[in-house]
């Protein structure tokens, strides 16, 4: 190509700016939620209007499990199902989960409370069941979590009722104790009478309260189901890429019980605002009711079309390639497709590298050198921005506490234009020795390996990286088949936004949607994302540097630098923004001490008052054995507090097994109750009221001391339950028991209850448990070898 500058090229980048710039506003806005619908629309549809007042109703303060809050929810659930003309039950029942894959070495047992009720379809054999859960965190008051379930659900429930008679029954399932280990939907798969005859779950749960609602995952076999799926709803969002990442993440959601088993289902979450998931900012008026009317639009669409179908024969062998275009359609295509695909790519990437040495436009080492400056590009963006991240969490330090922060979005922006800046820089350096070929494909050369690999290792994904790869190569290949006349400006311009198409609309929306997922904490990964991206954008960033060299890093460098400042003045906290802190109190019964602890970086205006100057920081592994986090600690005040009691019924040894049997009481009625078991010889059997756990899984938690079982006990019952362990009889086993209470003690002199407006407490997100802004008394009981 030649690369002089020509008259009217400029209005040719502009276009190709516009078009590329229009695309990508086109994208962002797909990503919007719908207009929410008012209460005046025909009673038959959902409204969000309507829906919006069970928000309100249950999500003005944090409703954990064992709270009055949680009790009122629980009520309210069970007085509007009844308004509807609907039988709700309540299932209350203790489960004990053995193992969660998500905790390894912990045991979660819990007594509750699902709420359910049924609408009988005319034929009435085969359910759909919707699900949401009603507890929330004890930092958060729920409005989206799950309240934005909880008040879909309760709101298709009454469009349902007012429209047409389904075939199908409908079966509400509002599950109790999601947030501490999904207790209430796996008492509800293994003990209800009614999920024998669940055709399809639907799960609706979310990780932030505004954005579209994306339908992320699927039980396996979907090709029926997602085909299906594409009929009935209006807008669908949802991927096989994401159901294949998060089938490979170790998270977890009310939809996992059902999965597991072997239901039909889909599972649905809006995830923008991340920043204010799981804590106080999770309020109601933080809660985009357009997020609530998308997920209506699911909920009414799926059980009117499913509502008349044949469940029986939803799952099948295989599961497509699927993806939303702007949200308006889904392309749905078999997986066998993934690999031919990316074999036309090599070989027109190939065909391209043989033509490009023929035209003596490609050295076949420069080639090479080009694939490796493409490498090293990546990683020279990735390393700078993981030195600013650090530099600005040495400034601003209550960025390290936490995954995202509510000035996120500019830091994001910042980081892309930052990369963009850097890529534009390195490439119109290299562009001094190397030909275009060389750099542009050099870079497909990477992409190529890179689809090669996904479309064999995980084919759901295949599609994100293989149709930006074809347009691309198809793109640039035209640009060399049509040489250049005086009008070719133009052409290139169109051709060059066309080959842009794939990766704004498919590749673009993950380096957002990775820092909506990924929080700030991992900025780093839509940086690489970005990095990686601009690699199809070699002869767009060349086109737009034909007329000022420096134009695009200078202009990407300012936006960067604006950004940065912006970030800068958004970072303190304030009301609307409170920065999260950490502060729980904790008796040692062995000791007869108490401690303040804090699990944030340093003391802030609100923790000091308790922390003092005196505080002390390291690892307090005499309370906390399996904790590897340093904490901050000072003595605090020693209250008249009861201890849990741990009273020995039995102690015998049969052959070279020992079983202790003991029987555990919480004189204060705790909400939860944790039992840290640690046992020098491996733990062969424990045995929690009744239900014996997995022995096997014991074998695989070395702890310092030997090896570990966690339990945790979700308002275990009043007159306290019984845990028999067993163990090689030369070992020594101890049990660390600690009572929880959800509050800070009331002692004179402390502010306790004023947290000023630009606190709150910190949300521990993927533990099942939160300690901040809690009492625990604990205390060790020690069985020492038997004789
Ligand atoms: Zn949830």
């Amino acid at each position: 190509m030649n690369m002089k500058p020509k008259r009217g090229l400029l209005p040719a980048v502009f276009l190709f700016l516009f078009l590329v710039l229009a695309a990508a506003v086109i994208m962002f806005l797909s990503q919007q939620p719908p207009a929410p619908l008012p209460a005046s629309i025909p009673t038959s549809e959902f409204s969000a209007e309507r829906a919006f007042r069970h928000v309100e109703a249950i999500a003005d303060e944090p409703h954990p499990v064992g709270t009055a809050a949680h009790l009122q929810a629980r009520n309210y659930i069970v007085s509007e199902l009844q308004a509807l003309g609907l039988s709700p039950q309540i299932q209350e029942t203790t489960f004990v989960d053995p193992e969660s894959p998500a905790f390894p070495g912990m045991t979660v047992a819990g007594t509750v409370q699902n709420v359910i009720a049924r609408l009988a379809g005319t034929a009435g054999n085969q359910a759909i069941l919707l699900v949401c859960h009603y507890d929330s965190v004890a930092t958060a008051p729920g409005a989206s979590d799950d309240g934005s379930g909880v008040a879909t659900l309760l709101e298709t429930a009454r469009a349902l009722q007012a429209g047409p008679a389904l075939k199908n029954d409908v079966v509400f399932l509002f599950t109790d104790g999601e947030e501490v280990g999904l207790l209430g939907a796996q008492a509800f798969v293994e003990q209800h009478p009614w999920a024998k005859e669940v055709g399809l779950a639907l799960n609706f749960d979310t990780g932030g309260d505004t954005g579209i609602v994306y339908t992320y995952e699927t039980s396996p076999g979907n090709a029926r189901l997602i085909s299906e799926y594409a009929k009935a709803v209006p807008r669908p969002a949802a991927s096989s890429m994401m159901y294949a990442v998060y089938s490979a993440m170790p998270n977890e959601s009310d939809f996992t019980p059902f999965k597991r088993a072997g239901f039909q289902g889909l599972n649905f979450a809006h995830l923008g605002g991340k920043f204010r998931y799981h804590t106080l900012t999770e309020n109601p008026a933080n809660l985009d009711p357009g997020s609530i009317q998308h997920q209506g639009s699911y909920a009414m669409s799926l059980t009117r079309h499913f509502g008349n179908l044949d469940l029986s024969n939803l799952r099948q062998d295989d599961s497509p390639v699927y993806f939303d275009i702007l949200s308006l359609a889904l392309i749905i295509y078999p997986e066998a497709w993934a690999l031919p695909f990316a074999i036309l790519a090599a070989l027109i990437l190939i065909g391209l590298v043989i033509l490009g040495w023929r035209r003596k436009q490609v050295r076949l080492i420069w080639l090479l050198l080009g694939a490796l400056a493409y490498l090293v590009t990546i990683l020279l963006s990735a390393g700078i921005a993981w030195l600013l991240w650090q530099g600005l969490i040495r400034i601003y330090p209550q960025y390290g506490a936490v995954v995202d922060i509510h000035n996120g979005f500019f830091y994001w922006l910042a980081f892309i234009t930052l990369t963009i800046a850097i890529t534009a820089t390195v490439y119109n350096l290299l562009r001094r020795h190397f030909r275009l070929a060389e750099l542009a494909l050099g870079a497909l050369l990477w992409w190529l390996v890179a689809t090669v690999m996904l479309s064999l290792l995980m084919p759901g994904g295949s599609y994100w990286l293989e149709w930006p790869l074809l347009f691309s190569l198809i793109g640039f290949g035209l640009l060399w088949l049509f040489p250049e006349t005086d009008s070719a400006s133009w052409r290139q311009a169109g051709l060059l936004a066309v080959s842009a198409l794939p990766a704004i609309l498919v590749f673009s929306w993950s380096i957002y949607a990775m820092y909506i997922g990924l929080g700030t904490e991992l900025i780093i990964v839509p940086v690489l994302l970005m990095a990686l991206m601009l690699g199809l954008f070699i002869p767009h960033l060349d086109f737009c540097a034909r007329v000022y060299r420096w134009a695009l890093p200078v202009a990407a460098i300012a936006v960067t630098a604006v950004a940065l400042i912006a970030g800068s003045i958004t970072a303190k906290p304030d009301a609307a923004n409170p920065q999260a802190d950490s502060i729980f109190y904790v008796l040692n019964a062995d000791t007869g001490q108490a401690l303040w602890i804090s699990e944030d970086p340093h003391p802030d205006v609100w923790t000091s008052q308790f922390l003092g100057t005196g505080f002390k920081r390291g690892k307090l592994t005499e309370l906390f054995p399996l904790d590897s986090k340093e904490l901050l600690f000072a003595p605090a005040p020693v209250l008249n507090l009861s201890a849990p009691q741990v009273e020995l019924l039995d102690d015998h040894t049969t052959g070279d097994t020992r079983a202790l049997r003991m029987y555990i009481t919480s004189p204060t009625q705790a909400p939860w109750v944790e039992i840290e078991i640690e046992s020098s010889s491996p733990i062969s059997r424990i045995v929690l009221g009744g239900k014996q756990i997995s022995p096997q899984n014991d074998l695989a938690h070395p702890s310092p001391n030997g090896y570990f079982r966690t339990i945790q006990y979700w308002l275990p019952p009043a007159q306290g339950f019984d845990l028999t362990i067993e163990a090689a009889s030369t070992g020594k086993i101890r049990a660390i028991v600690r009572n929880y209470e959800y509050s800070l003690p009331q002692i004179p002199g402390f502010r306790y209850d004023t947290r000023p407006p630009d606190r709150m407490p910190l949300a521990r997100e993927f533990l099942p448990k939160n300690r901040t802004d809690t009492v625990l008394v604990s205390k060790t009981f020690a069985f020492g070898q038997q004789e």
